[in-house]
């Protein structure tokens, strides 16, 4: 059984692309340049013409978006719990508390019912995450925010090219954050994107990603505050304009294999399938639920034995309020009961567009066998 090894996320970075990359290794300049432009004007382009600043990753971008709403110590942040540790960090890096609000255990977005009852006359802005790529509610999300006056940063790491109703993310909203990191469903090696609401924050963000530093005429510049260092390369930029071109050719591809997967398990799926949304949902990753009360298994067995098969897994996430960071800092096992069982039970299984449809098959087959079903 020498199978090739199957990860569960793979890049897919095309040959023009790696030519593009040497043209600009050739052309002498690595730093944000033409290419970093050319980037965010195709990335403006696909999110509707709104404007759109590439930085190094999707941590800054969130870091920058909540910074430019004004978000500062004492203010409250209202988020997930079920994310990459980032979506929570940044809003202890910039002195602010998050405030975490439990998600549904099928879509893994936070409750936007639950949301309405956390607000307080501290809170300032709202962060989801668009988990995997299944959008929150958007129109649920804005008319609470609206009511309530506060800020949104979207922290759409997993989905660039899905939309809400037809809505592609990105397109209309608040702040916008995307990452480009190369595991997301447009890399450019590592980086991440902002799309801002109006001419100021779009000035803050050019500053913020530059030492807070602007160039005022030939020799001339003044700094304004002390920025970051967050401005792309044109090497990365380079990279995801090869990505952008191909993104939805990428997502439709994601959405067949997922629906392979759902067909699979149609009757009798031996884990919880994660919610299946509609075609908006850009499948950044497929990631189930074990059964681990009723199979006499842990996920570290479930994870090892699917290795043996040559099966990659992943898991996404544990619950962040379970980290050491923040139990210091008060928050306790058993407060989101649904972030903590996801934490606890998920795994995510190979999904990329380069899989074929056998691939599918072969890690449906595997996991059915170490869970036990007779095919
Ligand atoms: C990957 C990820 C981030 C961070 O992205 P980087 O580009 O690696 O900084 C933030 N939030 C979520 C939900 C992510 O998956």
């Amino acid at each position: 059984m020498s199978q090739e090894r199957l990860p569960f996320t793979r890049p897919n970075i095309d040959e023009a692309t790696i030519e593009g990359v040497a043209e600009v290794l050739r052309s002498g300049w690595l730093a944000s340049g033409p290419m970093v432009k050319a980037f965010e004007r195709k990335l403006s382009e696909f999110v509707g013409g709104r404007p759109v600043r590439a930085v190094t990753s999707a941590t800054e971008a969130l870091e920058i978006a909540l910074l430019a709403a004004g978000v500062g110590p004492g203010d409250e942040v209202i988020t997930s719990p079920m994310s990459f540790c980032a979506t929570a960090n940044v809003i202890l890096r910039i002195g602010a508390r998050p405030v975490f609000v439990d998600v549904n255990l099928d879509t893994r977005n936070l409750s936007l019912d639950e949301t309405a009852f956390a607000i307080t006359d501290r809170t300032r802005a709202i962060l989801p995450v668009h988990f995997a790529g299944l959008p929150v509610n958007l129109d649920q999300l804005y008319g609470l925010a609206t009511r309530h006056d506060l800020r949104v940063i979207e922290d759409a790491a997993h989905a660039i090219g899905s939309s809400f109703q037809g809505r592609r993310i990105g397109s209309c909203g608040d702040l916008v954050c995307f990452s480009f990191h190369p595991n997301k469903n447009l890399t450019s090696g590592e980086g991440g994107a902002i799309v801002v609401s109006s001419e100021d924050e779009l000035r803050y963000v050019e500053r913020a990603r530059f030492h807070g530093m602007e160039r005022d005429g030939p020799g001339e510049m003044d700094v304004y505050f002390p920025g970051m260092k967050a401005n792309m390369s044109d090497i990365c930029a380079r990279i995801g304009l090869g990505q952008l071109e191909r993104l939805d050719e990428f997502n439709a591809r994601r959405r067949e294999l997922a629906s392979r997967y759902f067909k699979h398990w149609e009757h009798d799926a031996p884990l919880r399938l994660p919610a299946r949304g509609d075609q908006g949902h850009s499948w950044h990753m497929f990631a189930p639920l074990l059964p681990l009360e009723d199979a006499e298994l842990t996920r570290a067995e479930f994870i090892r034995r699917m290795d043996e098969f040559g099966i990659g897994v992943g898991v996404h996430y544990p619950a962040i309020h379970r980290f050491s960071a923040y139990q210091a800092l008060g928050w306790r096992a058993g407060m989101y009961p649904n972030a903590e069982r996801i934490g606890r039970e998920t795994v995510t299984l190979p999904l990329f567009p380069a899989m074929r449809d056998a691939d599918v098959d072969r890690v449906v087959g595997a996991v059915n066998h170490v869970l036990g079903v007779i095919a």
